[in-house]
């Protein structure tokens, strides 16, 4: 495959003043309109403060290119992608750089049934773009603005699709980001207590970093215990998004999210397969075989493209959960609502409802620096010296890293980031010591190369 010049694992991202530039937007919109061959495109944007210039750029593109702007201003990211199909738009489009920091900025784009862009379609947007001269249309076919309330009929979707048996409450944070206006007035809507930290649009980000990790969320966690909460709900920046907080204030695992609801979408469909990323925990394949079901790993960023392929009826990669009664894109704030309903209906506490379905097992990660010149090096010994070592191999995946699988359970990942200098080296075992003795093993074989 060819490979992209500005597009990353989701979208395009950057610092504003380097790579997300006004002229970016103005070209990509051109761009964008003649990929889609004029029509609609919806725009929306999340709360950092050069959204409503790279918006402002981005529209004069498209509708320069012939194509309408249907603009819904500040809204999460799924739910552009859900106005895009509901309006039969020809595509989608948020301005957001999800969780990167508050001076960077982006673009991601959905086609018109609000599945987001494979690595095809960007490519050949580049191609529109650095290689051809995108066409211009002329006077007297200029595309035109619209706007659009987008929230208030995506929060009724959802409502139909969600019944919350019981009063619940619950904390929510949004990371100042889109889900601000959406996630607490969704909750309380379907009966919920709602108490909110870090939930009035603000792009300076002022609460936390919004990545919805353990090591961000300190004051959600606290918060939850002090209020006495059921849970707490994090969302990113443009909230395709969510963690969970148990009533205890503990961080609810990325990967135990997605095994309790790829397991309720097997059992609801009789069996089924299950898409995921490479780098998560075999829980979700204990709660997925348990339920009648397969489970499909791929490279991080493909798990809805899988999705489609393996006609799979639960996709999701750590913190992204793709329901497919609602829609193919990852959706933070239709996750938050369908977590509430099942911990109404089960009248359990949360961390009862995942000790009970969900399996949790030893892990360790670990970001090692390895220079972008380094890495397929690094990536070439350790296929040829860490797999003998391992031992017990059931089976490998070399996509996005190699991951080697043991026949006990356990697993070996190692891979280098596709955006920063790292390699990463992940372990899974059943047992603390069987963990200790993997990583070794592995961390072993990592130093010696950059040893050398
Ligand atoms: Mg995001």
């Amino acid at each position: 495959m060819k490979k992209k010049r500005l597009f990353g694992t989701r979208g395009i991202r950057g610092p504003i003043d380097v790579k997300v530039k006004p002229e970016l937007l103005l070209n990509m919109g051109f761009a964008i309109a003649e990929y889609v061959e004029g029509g609609d495109v919806v725009v929306g944007r999340d709360a950092r403060t050069s959204g409503e210039m790279l918006n402002n750029a981005f529209t004069a593109g498209l509708l320069a290119g012939g194509s309408n702007a249907i603009q819904i201003g500040i809204a999460p990211a799924p739910c552009v992608a859900f106005t895009a199909r509901e309006l039969g738009a020809k595509a989608g489009a948020i301005i957001t750089a999800s969780h990167n920091p508050p001076p960077d900025n982006g673009i991601t784009f959905y086609h018109g049934d609000g599945t987001e862009f494979i690595s095809d379609d960007e490519i050949a947007v580049e191609e529109i773009l650095f290689d051809k001269q995108p066409k211009r249309a002329p006077w007297d076919s200029m595309g035109k603005i619209a706007n659009h309330e987008a929230i208030r009929p995506y929060i009724d979707a959802i409502k139909k699709q969600v019944k919350i048996e019981k009063k619940l409450k619950i904390v929510v944070d949004c990371a100042n980001g889109a889900a601000s206006n959406v996630t607490p007035i969704l909750l309380r809507e379907l009966g919920c207590s709602v108490t909110t930290i870090n939930s009035h649009l603000d792009g300076h980000f002022p609460g936390r970093h919004a990545e919805p990790q353990p090591w961000n969320l300190g004051d959600i966690m606290r918060v939850v215990g002090e209020v006495g909460a059921d849970f707490g709900l994090a969302h990113d920046g443009d909230a395709d998004r969510v963690a969970a907080i148990d009533e205890k204030g503990n961080f609810i695992k990325h990967d135990a999210l997605i095994a309790l609801f790829a397991g309720l979408a097997v059992e609801k469909n009789g069996g089924g397969t299950v898409v995921t990323s490479i780098n998560t925990s075999t829980c979700i394949d204990a709660v997925v075989e348990k339920a009648g079901g397969t489970t499909f790993r791929t490279g991080l960023g493909r798990f809805t493209e899988e999705m489609l392929r393996h006609n799979a009826c639960f996709a999701g990669e750590p913190g992204k959960l793709v329901f497919k009664d609602f829609g193919i894109w990852a959706d933070g704030i239709l996750a938050s609502a369908k977590l509430a309903e099942l911990v109404a209906k089960e009248g359990k506490k949360i961390s009862e409802v995942f000790r009970e379905r969900v399996p949790d097992y030893h892990m360790f990660h670990q970001d090692l620096a390895c220079p972008d010149e380094k890495k397929q090096k690094f990536m070439s010994a350790m296929r040829e010296n860490i797999m003998a070592k391992v031992g017990n191999i059931k089976d490998t995946l070399e996509v996005d890293g190699l991951r080697i699988n043991r026949n006990d359970g356990s697993w070996v990942l190692v891979r280098v980031s596709g955006t920063e200098p790292k390699a990463r080296v992940v372990v899974e075992a059943r047992t603390p010591e069987e963990l200790k003795r993997l990583k070794e093993i592995a961390l072993d074989e990592v130093q010696k190369f950059f040893k050398q």
